[in-house]
C-alpha cells in the first residue's frame, strides 16, 4: 500500500458545511491526526480507524507524525477547522516536508478546502466581505506584536475590511483591545464591527457594533471579528438586527 496524506479542513461547526470530498477522505483514511476538538467533530464510520489527537500546540510535531505514518504506507487524514489552509495545518505540513526527510516529497499529498470562518461569519451578517478586505490573526505565538501592530495599521489605511482570527485567548486577553485602539486611529468611530461567535454553527451568536463603542471583551477563542471599510453599510430593519454588507463600488449606494 503506498501512502497517502489528506489535509482536510472540517468547516466551520455545522456537519451540513463540511464538503462531501472531505468527509470522504475523512471515511477512507486509515489514520486521523489533529487537534482533540477537531476530531470529535469526525463522525465514526464504523471503520478500523486509528485518532492520534493531540493539544493544540505543537503543529508541527503533528505534521510530522502524519508524514511519518504517510511514509509507512498509511492513509492519513489531517484535520483542521474551517478550511486547512487558513491559519492551519497545511501551512505546517508544507514546512515540515521542506525541512524533513527529502522522500516526504513524493508522497502523494492533498489539501481538500473547507469552509472557513470568515466565510460563515460574513454570510451570517449579510456580505461584509463583498469588497476588498485584509486577513489577519492577531495571535503573537508565530510573529511578533510589531508586525501584527504593522499590519493592522497598514490595511486600514488602505481602508480595506479586515477579518480578524485568533482575536483573543486566555493568554491573549489584551490584544484586541489593543488592536481597537489602534485602528481609531485610522478609521471613524462609525466604522461597523462584528463578531461573530461559533458562526456556522447551531450556537451561532453575532454582535453588530461600532468602532467607537467595540467592547473587547466580548470576543473568545471562538469568535471571528470583522472591522469595516468605508464602503461597508447597514440596512436597519424593525426588530431584527441589521444587514451589513459591502459595497462592490465606491461612493454613495446607487
Ligand atoms: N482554519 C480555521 C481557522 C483556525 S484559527 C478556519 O479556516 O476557519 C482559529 C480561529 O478561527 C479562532 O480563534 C476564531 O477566531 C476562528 N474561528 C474558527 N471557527 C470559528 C467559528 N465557527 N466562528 C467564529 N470564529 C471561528
Amino acid at each position: 500500500m503506498s501512502g497517502r496524506l489528506t489535509i482536510v479542513g472540517l468547516g466551520p461547526g455545522d456537519a451540513d458545511l463540511t464538503t462531501p470530498a472531505v468527509t470522504e477522505a475523512l471515511r477512507a483514511a486509515t489514520d486521523l491526526i489533529g487537534y482533540d476538538t477537531y476530531l470529535a467533530r469526525v463522525p465514526d464510520f464504523g471503520t478500523e480507524q486509528h485518532r492520534h489527537g493531540s493539544d493544540n500546540r505543537y503543529e508541527l510535531d503533528r505534521a510530522r507524525h502524519a508524514l511519518t505514518l504517510a511514509a509507512e504506507g498509511r492513509h492519513v487524514a489531517v484535520v483542521s477547522g474551517g478550511d486547512p489552509g487558513v491559519f492551519a495545518m497545511a501551512a505546517a505540513v508544507f514546512e515540515a516536508v521542506e525541512t524533513g526527510d527529502p522522500s516526504w516529497r513524493d508522497l502523494d499529498i492533498t489539501v481538500l478546502p473547507g469552509v472557513s470562518a470568515m466565510l460563515a461569519a460574513a454570510a451570517e451578517a449579510g456580505a461584509p466581505l463583498g469588497g476588498d478586505f485584509c486577513v489577519l490573526s492577531l495571535s503573537d505565538n508565530l510573529k511578533s506584536w510589531e508586525t501584527i501592530a504593522k499590519r493592522l495599521t497598514a490595511a486600514a489605511a488602505g481602508d480595506f475590511v479586515i477579518a480578524l482570527y485568533n482575536p483573543a485567548s486566555k493568554a491573549r486577553p489584551h490584544q484586541l483591545g489593543e488592536a481597537f485602539d489602534l485602528l481609531r486611529q485610522e478609521k471613524p468611530p462609525e466604522t461597523p464591527v462584528l463578531f461573530a461567535r461559533a458562526a456556522g454553527s447551531k450556537d451561532a451568536t453575532l454582535t453588530v457594533t461600532t468602532l467607537g463603542e467595540a467592547d473587547a471583551g466580548l470576543a473568545d477563542m471562538r469568535t471571528l471579528v470583522i472591522i469595516g471599510s468605508k464602503g461597508t453599510r447597514l440596512i436597519p430593519r424593525e426588530g431584527r438586527r441589521p444587514l451589513v454588507y459591502t459595497a462592490r463600488s465606491e461612493g454613495e449606494a446607487r
